[in-house]
């Protein structure tokens, strides 16, 4: 059998995969690096699907892990970004209830804003038309966050990958089926190859806690996805936002609402999502593919406990957000933010992405926060869920931390 033996084996090269390979080569942990992705390139999942945002850190509880990473890691990925010459809209954002009675949610993000060093700032109904005329506030009032940026995902990805490569880490790509020997800290690819490792790093994103059982780890949580579909105004519509425009979100469920958000194309095309519908498959982006029924009919099962018990006041997600799949809704949930929008100036999008929302079994609730959990030798990412891709550096950083104790790299 042919052996590759490294110090760092990183399965999954998502955005925090790659992120957990430079950051071991910069802090000269290690530069015995293989990274295995079961595609055969990278930015096939969320890391290549998503909206683009990098997140200023308003919405996160002070203490969590999101809060304690976000700002820093937006800093951090933008000036890598501005280095490279890489797209990127600077075009900050502005969030505005869509009903009056949401208007104190303005306080509680701003509040977490500030205690989370981001940068806020409250504006008045002509503020916010100065700088989208067709934009509106139900309360008169709007917050506005002029550090949060967009980029283009899979272009960040690619480039991250590039430069790995040039630095020695070793790309593994198209390996799907392998089997893991966690006591003898090795991976058996199907080819025959053994990798043996000191150290392996699971960021593998949708299917994280399906890898980590095979190391016994986190075995009362399992993975829920939720379909992300965008639509766009089309290129002659006559409202271009500059912005980006979001409700504000119900803090109770781990999705933003339905915004508005520019490219960070030379002309921006603003796509209007993504919804966050429960998904038939993991990676069931498009009609039949990818089509997991077993594992959809346990999903719902768990999503009606849910509803039932209303944990969470998951019945406010349930009722405003889970059918926006559906486009009468979608419509009106972006009427909420611009009421002048007409079903003829969207059409759908053929970007679309797939959440990987962590629910803990015991708890019965969905997992709000990353979850970064030790294994034999290894390092399981269970729930890198936004802003994990704003945050990558940081994030990275704050996973090599936490295993630091256990990491026995030569
Ligand atoms: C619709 C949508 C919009 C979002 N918008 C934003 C945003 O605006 N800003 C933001 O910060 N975040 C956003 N996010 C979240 C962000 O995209 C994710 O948090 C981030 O990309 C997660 O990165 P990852 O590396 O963990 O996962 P991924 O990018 O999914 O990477 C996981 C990798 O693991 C590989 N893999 C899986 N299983 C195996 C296996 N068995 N063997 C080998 N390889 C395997 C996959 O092929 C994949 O390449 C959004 C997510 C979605 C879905």
């Amino acid at each position: 059998m042919a052996v590759q033996t490294c110090d760092a084996l990183i399965v999954g090269g998502g955005m925090v995969g790659l992120c957990i390979a430079n950051q071991l080569l910069e802090r000269g942990i290690t530069s015995s690096i293989i990274v295995i992705d079961k595609e055969p390139d990278l930015g096939r999942h969320s890391s290549g699907r998503n909206s683009g945002v990098l997140h200023a850190g308003l919405y996160y509880k002070p203490g969590s892990l999101k809060s304690q990473v976000c700002v820093s890691g937006t800093r951090r990925l933008r000036a890598w970004v501005e280095d490279r010459q890489l797209p990127l809209n600077a075009c900050g954002k502005v969030i505005v209830p869509p009903r009056a009675e949401l208007d104190p949610q303005l306080d509680v993000l701003a509040e977490r804003g500030r205690a989370n060093g981001a940068v806020v700032e409250f504006w008045d109904a002509q503020q916010l038309k100065e700088l989208i005329p067709e934009a509106r506030t139900a309360s008169g009032r709007a917050l506005w966050s002029p550090n949060t940026a967009v980029v283009k995902a899979i272009t960040v990805v690619q480039r991250l990958q590039q430069e790995l490569s040039e630095r020695g880490v070793r790309f593994l790509h198209g390996h799907p089926h392998w089997k893991s020997r966690p006591e003898k800290q090795t991976l058996e690819l199907a080819n025959g190859t053994g990798l043996n490792y000191a150290h392996l790093f699971n960021c593998s994103g949708l299917q994280a806690d399906r890898v980590a059982r095979q190391f016994g780890v986190g075995l009362h949580y399992s993975l829920l996805p939720f379909k992300g579909l965008y639509w766009q105004l089309k290129p002659g519509c006559p409202i271009q936002p500059r912005t980006n425009l979001y409700p504000v979100p119900d803090l109770n469920v781990p999705f933003l609402g339905v915004h508005f958000t520019p490219s960070a194309d030379a002309t921006p095309l603003v796509s209007i999502g993504p919804t966050a519908t429960p998904a038939w498959g993991r990676e069931n982006y498009h009609g039949l593919q990818a089509l997991e029924p077993a594992m959809a009919a346990a999903n719902l099962a768990v999503l009606a406990r849910q509803y039932l018990a209303n944990q969470g006041g998951f019945r406010r997600y349930v009722h405003e957000q889970a059918f926006l799949a559906l486009p009468p809704l979608l419509l009106r949930a972006a009427q909420e933010l611009i009421p002048a929008v007409r079903a003829e100036h969207i059409e759908l999008s053929k970007k679309v992405g797939i959440r990987a929302q962590l629910f803990n079994h015991r708890t019965q609730r969905l997992e709000d926060d990353f979850l970064c959990l030790p294994g034999p030798s290894s390092t399981h990412v269970l729930n890198a869920i936004s802003p994990a891709f704003t945050a990558s550096f940081a994030l990275a950083d704050l996973i090599l931390d936490q295993a630091a104790p256990s990491l026995n790299l030569t």
